[in-house]
């Protein structure tokens, strides 16, 4: 799979960008998968463009290190990959619409599945196309979101039976909070288990199972059925230990994403300066300011303003003032002396010194999902083969 250049039309040049360092990616596809039981199948979740590092070029490398299947979230993503060439089989995670039934046929993809309708309309046109539709079927263990009822699960698999034009490639479920909690966890996990009992008890087949997220499968290897489905992980983020459970044995990760920039101008303020909108931050002393070219249009939070690091020649250096639009201040006056053009770096690594993406978010009050995520549009994803 190639490297494409930046997909947002500014090409590489700009100081601003995410670094993604796709060995770092395929380490963790390789290391992750060595956790696995033999024939147990991975997942690599690559929806959201791969929680912000790029689909396809993820996709390709998640492929290369091992993967047996990639999962995306809509359907848009599936095509996209599609377009691009992408033969690898793909999974829609959070199902079709009626209106997407001949894009899903068309571009043999596989999708999450969990009402009648829906199978109806879907085993009707692919009867009719004279094709067989994949489909994986959910089932609610207690997240309240997709899925049959565990309770329902035997009823709803003999009516899908009785569907002559879908393929069941898998019954599976999603656990909340598996990074959180062991109890809730393992009630999800055994009604699972009564449904896949109660299909026994009624002399029905058993598809291959899945439940596992990144944090399923590290927090609970014994879980892992016949796939996982690893996303956050991949990326270089360990999801925490559940505090019933401190001792694991978990792989390391590396980050994959590092996201940076570089000194816009330096800024020398006498005391008592005010800096920025809404005059949030007043310089006590002599103070050098550095301006860097990255703003919550490019993904970093607002609400971030005056309590996050940057890492400047290897030292943290306080972020102060309000973050704007397209730029953000930063104190470096305790530094030995910054230049403008010196790199930056948001989180990342730089020399010995590290932020990670979960210290970012966790002073942002969100996960590091989310940060990633948010990462913008207009930062190029610079990719390190
Ligand atoms: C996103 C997603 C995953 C991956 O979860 P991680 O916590 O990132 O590993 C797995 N399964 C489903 C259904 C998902 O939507």
């Amino acid at each position: 799979m190639g490297t494409p250049p930046s997909a947002n039309g500014l090409g590489l040049h700009r100081s601003t960008r995410a670094e993604i360092d796709l060995d770092a990616f395929r380490h963790n596809v390789r290391i992750l998968r060595q956790t696995l039981k033999p024939g147990v199948r991975l997942m690599a979740v690559v929806k959201a463009d791969a929680y912000g590092h790029g689909a396809l070029p993820c996709a390709g490398a998640a492929m290369e290190a091992g993967a047996d299947v990639l999962g995306v979230g809509i359907i848009a993503e599936g095509l996209e990959l599609r377009r691009c060439g992408v033969e690898a089989p793909i999974h829609v995670l959070i199902g079709i619409l009626p209106d997407e039934i001949d894009d899903l046929l068309h571009h043999n993809l596989s999708t999450t599945l969990c009402t009648r309708p829906l199978a109806e309309a879907l085993a009707k046109r692919a009867a009719a196309l004279n094709q067989s539709a994949d489909i994986h079927i959910k089932v609610d263990t207690g997240m309240g979101r997709l899925g049959v009822s565990w309770e329902e699960l035997p009823a709803f698999l003999e009516f899908i039976r009785g569907l002559k034009t879908l393929n069941v490639c898998s019954v599976f479920t999603h656990l909340s909070s598996a990074d959180e909690d062991a109890d809730y966890t393992h009630r999800q996990l055994q009604r699972m288990d009564q449904a896949l009992q109660s299909l026994h008890q009624r002399g029905l087949p058993c598809p291959p199972v899945h439940c596992d997220n990144s944090a399923g499968l590290l927090n609970f290897p014994e879980s892992q059925h016949d796939m996982v489905r690893l996303g956050i992980a991949l990326y270089g983020v360990t999801p925490p230990a559940l505090p019933e459970q401190p001792a694991r044995t978990v792989p390391t990760l590396r980050s994959v994403m590092h996201w940076k920039t570089r000194v816009l101008r330096i800024n020398p303020l006498p005391a008592n300066s005010y800096l920025s909108y809404g005059r949030r931050f007043v310089t006590e002393r002599d103070s050098r300011i550095a301006v860097l070219p990255v703003g919550y249009a490019d993904g970093l939070s607002r609400s971030l303003s005056g309590n996050m690091d940057v890492l400047v020649g290897g030292r943290r250096a306080p972020q102060v003032g309000a973050i704007c639009m397209d730029m953000c201040l930063v104190d470096v006056t305790d530094l030995p002396p910054v230049q403008e053009g010196d790199e930056v770096v948001l989180f990342g690594r730089q020399g010995e010194a590290a932020i990670t993406v979960e210290e970012m978010s966790a002073r942002d009050d969100t996960i590091p999902y989310e940060t990633l995520c948010s990462v913008g549009k207009r930062v190029p994803r610079v990719y390190i083969p």
